[in-house]
This record gives C-alpha cells, sequence and structure tokens, in this order.
C-alpha cells in the first residue's frame, strides 16, 4: 500500500479504535469520579480571546512561545484568538462570565493546544482531564481537590505516582523571594545555561523549572520560598500537609517547585510518574489561584485546581503494565447467504435487544463471510441459509468455545442467543 500524501500533522495522531477504547475507558472513569466527589462538567469553547490566556503571565513559556493564535474573519474588527492552551483560564473567564454560586465545583476535559517541541509524551495536542473549586479558601478544598487527582491514578491501578507538594505563599511572599532569588540566580549566572540566564531576566522564578542539566546544582541550592511564607500561609501549607497525611495520601515536600504558570499563588503540586523518563513525567499538576479570576473581570475570589495529561498517564499505565478498559467482545456475527435482507433484520433485531452484533457487506461466500466473523472477535455466528430461510428458522453457531451448533427459530433467535450467552459468560 502506498503511504498517504498527507499525515497528521507535527505534534499531533489519530488514536485508533483501539487505543481510543481505553481513552474512553480512562475518560468515563475520570467523569465518573468528579461526579462522585460532586462536581459538575464545564464544557468551554476550544478557542478563547487571546487575552484570556495573556493573562497566564506573558513571560511564561506557554503564552509567550508556545500559543496557537489567529485573527476571525471580521474584515472591520478582527478579533485576536487563540487555541487553549490549558482550561484553568477558560473556567476562570466562565466564572467572571456566569457569576455562579460558590463553591462552584466543576471538572472538565478535552483536548489543549501548545507550540512544543514533540517528543515522546510531548504534544501540540494532548488532552487533559481537570477540577477546579472556585470561591473556597479552606485547605479542605485544597485535600480535596489533592484527593480528587489521586483517587483517579489510584483507580486506574497506578501505583507508582509521586505527588510533590509546595506552598507559594501570596503576592507579597513572591515579591520578597523573587528579589532574593534574583540576587542569588544573578550571581552564579556565568555557569547557568544561556536559556536561563534568559529567563532570569525576565522571570526569576521561572528558572527554578529548568531541567537543564548544567542549572540542576545552582536550582538545587538556591534559596527557598518557604522562609518567606507569612504566618497565615505557613498555617494554610501545615493543614494541607496534615490533611493529607490524615487521609493516607503520600507526599513529598518539594520547596523550589513552582509550576509553568504565573498565577499561583499558596498550595501547589505536581505528580510525577516514576516508571516515566524524568522529561515527561509530570502526569498532573495544579495550585491555588487566588489572583486570576479578579484578573479576568471577576471579583476577588480564590480558586484551586488541576488539570492531569490523559496522554501521558495512559503511557504510566502501560510502562507500568496496566491493562485498561472494560471491553467485551463482540456478541454475534451474522452470516447471510440468502443475499444480505436477513442480515440487515437480524443485526437490528439483535442490536435493538442491547446486543452487539455485526455483519459483513458484498454477499461473500460462506468461507469469506465466517472469515470475517472469526476475525471480529464475536462470541457466536448466527448463519442463514438457504434452507435456514425456508424453515423460518437461524443456525446459532460457537465461535469460541467448542464449534457446537444449533439451530433454532426465527422467532426464538433472541432468546436463545441471551441464553447462550448467559451460560458463556457464567463459564
Ligand atoms: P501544565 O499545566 O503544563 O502543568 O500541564 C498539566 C499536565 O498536562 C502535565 O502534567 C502533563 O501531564 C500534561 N501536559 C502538558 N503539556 C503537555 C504536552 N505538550 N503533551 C502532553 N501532555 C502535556
Amino acid at each position: 500500500m502506498s503511504k498517504s500524501h498527507y499525515q497528521s500533522p507535527r505534534g499531533t495522531r489519530d488514536i485508533l479504535p483501539e487505543e481510543a477504547e481505553k481513552w474512553r475507558w480512562t475518560l468515563n472513569s475520570f467523569a465518573e469520579l468528579a461526579q462522585r466527589f460532586g462536581y459538575g462538567q464545564v464544557i468551554s469553547p476550544m478557542f478563547e480571546d487571546l487575552g484570556v490566556f495573556l493573562r497566564l503571565g506573558e513571560d511564561t513559556e506557554v503564552v509567550s512561545k508556545e500559543m496557537f493564535t489567529f485573527q476571525d474573519k471580521d474584515p472591520k474588527a478582527p478579533q485576536d484568538l487563540a487555541l487553549r492552551p490549558e482550561l484553568t483560564a477558560s473556567i476562570c473567564r466562565a466564572f467572571a462570565q456566569h457569576r455562579p454560586t460558590t463553591p462552584w465545583k466543576v471538572w472538565y476535559e478535552g483536548p489543549q493546544f501548545r507550540y512544543e517541541k514533540p517528543q515522546a509524551g510531548r504534544f501540540r495536542q494532548f488532552v487533559q482531564v481537570g477540577a477546579e473549586i472556585i470561591g473556597e479558601e479552606d485547605p479542605a478544598a485544597d485535600i480535596e481537590i489533592i484527593t480528587l487527582a489521586w483517587k483517579f491514578y489510584e483507580s486506574l491501578g497506578l501505583e507508582h505516582i509521586t505527588l510533590l507538594i509546595n506552598s507559594l505563599g501570596n503576592r507579597e511572599t513572591r515579591g520578597a523571594y523573587n528579589r532574593e532569588l534574583s540576587a542569588y540566580l544573578s550571581a552564579a549566572s556565568g555557569s547557568l545555561s544561556a536559556q536561563s540566564r534568559e529567563t532570569l531576566a525576565k522571570n526569576p522564578l521561572r528558572v527554578l523549572d529548568s531541567k537543564r542539566e548544567e542549572d540542576l546544582e545552582i536550582i538545587s541550592a538556591a534559596p527557598t520560598i518557604q522562609d518567606f511564607l507569612s504566618p497565615e500561609d505557613g498555617n494554610h501549607f501545615e493543614s494541607v500537609c496534615d490533611g493529607l497525611t490524615s487521609v493516607g495520601i503520600p507526599f513529598v515536600v518539594s520547596p523550589r517547585l513552582v509550576r509553568g504558570l504565573d498565577y499561583y499563588t499558596r498550595t501547589t503540586f505536581e505528580f510525577a510518574a516514576d516508571k516515566l523518563q524524568t522529561a515527561q513525567n509530570a502526569v498532573g499538576g495544579g495550585g491555588r489561584y487566588d489572583g486570576l479570576i479578579e484578573e479576568l473581570g471577576g471579583p476577588p475570589t480564590q480558586g484551586i485546581g488541576f488539570a492531569l495529561g490523559v496522554d501521558r498517564i495512559l503511557l504510566a499505565c502501560e510502562a507500568e503494565g496496566l491493562e485498561l478498559g472494560d471491553s467485551k467482545p463482540l456478541d454475534v456475527f451474522v452470516v447471510d447467504l440468502t443475499g444480505g435482507s436477513q442480515a440487515t433484520q437480524i443485526t437490528n433485531e439483535i442490536r435493538d435487544h442491547g446486543f452487539s452484533a455485526d455483519r459483513s457487506f458484498g454477499n461473500r461466500s460462506i468461507k469469506a463471510q465466517m472469515k470475517v466473523a472469526d476475525r471480529s472477535g464475536a462470541l457466536f455466528a448466527i448463519i442463514v441459509g438457504d434452507d435456514e430461510l425456508e424453515k423460518n428458522e437461524v443456525t446459532l453457531r460457537d465461535l469460541r468455545g467448542d464449534g457446537s451448533q444449533e439451530r433454532v427459530s426465527r422467532s426464538n433467535l433472541v432468546n436463545a442467543l441471551a441464553a447462550s450467552l448467559k451460560e458463556r459468560y457464567s463459564q
């Protein structure tokens, strides 16, 4: 077969049926869990006014380098738009727009877009699931949100996830820390990577995000934000840590964890999949963003949330050897040797009764149709030949067991199939 001229764009991929089944199962698991925790789903647009995302901080790489931006076609006043690189900003925009009562507990799922350098576990279109609690400063909200993420990993069977946690304090804390950090990094800037030197000039905190080899030693000796926390923020963080301990969620306090976006305050956290290569082992992260909604034109409102990367979670599951999904084989494949109209009627009837059924097309030979039936993985075949049609019967054949078959009357077909399937599943 010659290769198609067109390929999916760089950094994107097609998820084909076998793989897509795992995706659907995983996304459903998250939806069920979030509903069980009392969160409602928000479905927001895939693109927003560019300004919504600029509020995330123009010095952050996601905003300055990675956004897919475009203008609409309004000839007089074209609007600047961007494909969403994440969903917290959209949720906060939606909150500021609709002003629901608080606490507003919501979850979401969907693709995000970032113009990144593609590599294993890093794509230009990737899927996140996430949740937010808006309008609540109680550390119990932080604990609940982290618990939701943790239970999701657990529900998939993942056992090698590390929760890293830190507090970034408030705006003043960050200001004071930024100055101290800036002084420290500037003194050591000769040994930093060129990229980090550039970052240092714009936003010293971001340098701590660097995973570049030459920066690691300098970063590991950098002052930490913990020494700058106000007593209130220190207490808040302590309550979060105590709460996590009380619900049995293990965590590592990581004093230099600052996360990629600028809007975080107080609690920040990240989940690392220990079985993945370190460069892309972050399978989720989140934190408080107590100033973001105000920035987007809403009233001063606290918020906390997380986003988990589904592409990477599935890679982590693979690395841990987990089989995801609960897919069942097809119940029945209908083989029609009388022209095809019987197959149309019988598959419809079977599907209407809630069973899964498939058929072949094109009026092929019995050999060809049985081959397709076998390949379909169906448990049973229903065969209609001239003799069966004449007697108003069908043949029901066991495709996976001993290959036995029986004639059943057309009117009793559904009952006979139900009984055979019941027996198969009880074996
Ligand atoms: P972030 O908001 O950047 O921390 O993203 C949250 C999570 O989304 C990360 O922990 C990753 O699991 C996932 N993620 C972020 N960027 C990408 C990407 N380019 N490709 C795949 N997953 C990503």
